[in-house]
């Protein structure tokens, strides 16, 4: 199969001619070839979306927004096939494919419902016989630049509040994973999205994804990835004065004192750590415990990844699927010795595992070290892999500040059962997102997603906040007194 670009509502091959495999992560075979366009393509799209914007600024949101509600419609349709797309393209487990599929189905109708809210202000005017008022208007055409590990559901996040906001996208999946992208294109279509609205343009980062940053026409890049790639735009766009959201990586850590219930906090942990292979962004890589139960906690964290099944995500029994290809093994494997280097205690996994069925796919040995310090590479640093580091602290205001240690702030948990340490950490803790009594995973769309510090530049996905990257406030006055009436001047009536 091969994958094309999607520009102006008809499948194009890339200017280049040239394509890349698409890979199985879970057995290394090559499932499809994916266009690796170049800067021309990128052009072709931006125009066409731009035309195409001018008149999907001028039907009504609520009309834009059916449209929305009948991709909502056709994914849950489609939900199974796409997750089983979804986990032989990304290697994830096939119920968590079918959970970010859902993700998309509920940002779909979400984002439809907004479509007769788009709320502004009204308010008073200073003045007699005048209305004031501030609208929400589209950008014009958007950027969207994401990674493979959620392959879809993060472009649902970004597209579908620019698309009900009336503007025109462009967006340039993560080589990795185009066959979602393709899909999501096929349904828009069905949908009945007017050619131009939304555009796929395949390709590497330093060419396509850069040639849409640089695009003079784009007037809002929304990218989620690495730290280091989102830096590098945020750079660019700061010389071009383009509106830019960044999500980027996090370390994540869950919090368990002394009172917490340690079955919970074990089901917590082992399923942010090892879910989706630790390759979130909101995976837990660090566990931060009271000494008090740190031992007992071990024990059982131990006994709990000695039963996680690891295999090819389509497999319902697996639990642990595989990481998204070898350089990630060997990234995660490099973060692994240093942790050995550093003198941190391996208390389970540590290997690349090589034999029999995981022979030709990418499978990690989901890793516990313990006796961690808060200084240690493995403590600070985004390994993206089955991989956490325990530390032990004494009190609940050394937690707050070991957690709050990192240069990233996303997501972070605690398990307690005192109410008054509960508000504390949702006080004191800087990540953007904060769970208590659960793992560090397990957003919902309808609140802002994204995080302080390294993770993010201020903006967010998800929910109401995602608008604001998409669109501009007008504030609009309208004087009805017949007369010049002057503001931000003195006068006496
Ligand atoms: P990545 O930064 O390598 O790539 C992300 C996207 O950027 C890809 O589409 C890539 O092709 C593109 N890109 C690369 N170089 C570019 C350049 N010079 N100009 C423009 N685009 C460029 O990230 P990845 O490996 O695909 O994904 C993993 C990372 O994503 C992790 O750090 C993870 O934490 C992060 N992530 C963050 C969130 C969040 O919401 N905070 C969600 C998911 C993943």
């Amino acid at each position: 199969m091969e994958i094309q670009n999607y520009i102006n509502g008809e499948w194009k091959e890339p200017s280049t001619g040239q394509f890349a495999p698409v890979i199985n992560p879970a057995t290394g075979e090559t499932i499809a070839e994916v266009a690796m366009s170049g800067p021309n393509d990128i052009d072709e799209a931006v125009q066409a979306a731009k035309e195409a914007q001018r008149q999907w600024a001028l039907v009504p949101a609520p009309k834009r927004a059916e449209i929305l509600y009948k991709v909502g419609m056709l994914l849950k349709e489609r939900k199974e096939q796409l997750a089983r797309l979804l986990t032989m393209e990304m290697g994830k487990v096939i119920e968590e494919a079918r959970g970010e599929v859902q993700e998309g189905i509920d940002m779909a109708f979400y984002m439809a419902g907004e479509g007769r809210r788009l709320f502004g202000d009204t308010t008073p005017s200073e003045l007699k016989d005048k209305f004031a008022m501030s609208v929400r208007v589209p950008v014009g055409v958007v950027g969207i630049i994401t990674p493979w590990n959620f392959p879809i559901a993060i472009a649902t996040w970004k597209s579908f509040p620019a698309i009900v906001a009336g503007n025109a996208v462009v967006w340039k999946p993560a080589p990795e994973t185009p066959i979602m992208a393709q899909e999501l294109a096929r349904i828009f279509e069905e949908a009945g999205l007017p050619p131009g609205v939304f555009h796929v343009v395949h390709g590497d980062g330093p060419t396509v994804g850069n040639a849409l940053v640089e695009h003079p026409d784009v007037k809002v890049i929304s990218f989620t990835g690495s730290n280091e790639v989102g830096r590098m735009i945020a750079e660019k766009c700061g010389r071009l004065l383009k509106k830019v959201s960044l999500e980027m990586g996090g370390k994540n850590a869950v919090i368990v004192m002394d009172d917490a219930d340690l079955t919970l906090a074990v089901d917590g942990i082992i399923w942010s750590a090892f879910g989706t292979s630790g390759q979130r962004c909101t995976a837990c890589s660090r566990v931060i415990v009271h000494e008090r139960v740190k031992q007992e906690l071990e024990r059982r964290l131990l006994e709990a990844v000695k039963a996680l099944k690891i295999g090819n995500g389509l497999d319902e029994t697996v639990k642990v699927g595989p990481v998204i290809h070898e350089e990630a093994l060997q990234k995660i494997d490099r973060y692994v010795r240093i942790g050995v280097e550093e003198g941190a205690k391996l208390l389970v996994g540590g290997y690349i595992l090589r034999e029999g069925d995981y022979a030709r796919g990418f499978y990690y040995a989901p890793t516990i070290f313990t006796d961690v310090t808060p200084n240690m590479r493995i403590a600070r640093e985004e390994i993206f892999g089955p991989v956490v580091s325990i530390m032990s602290v004494r009190s609940l205001d050394e937690a707050i500040a070991v957690n709050n240690s990192v240069d990233y702030g996303l997501s972070s948990a605690i398990f307690t059962r005192d109410v008054n340490r509960v508000f504390r950490a949702m006080r004191d803790l800087d990540t953007g997102i904060v769970y208590v009594n659960a793992g560090t995973t397990g957003a919902e769309i309808h609140l802002p997603f994204g995080g302080t510090k390294g993770t993010g530049n201020g903006h967010r996905d998800s929910g109401v906040a995602a608008l604001d990257v998409f669109t501009e406030w007008r504030s609009i006055y309208v004087d009805f007194s017949g007369k010049l009436q002057r503001a931000q001047i003195d006068t006496d009536d």
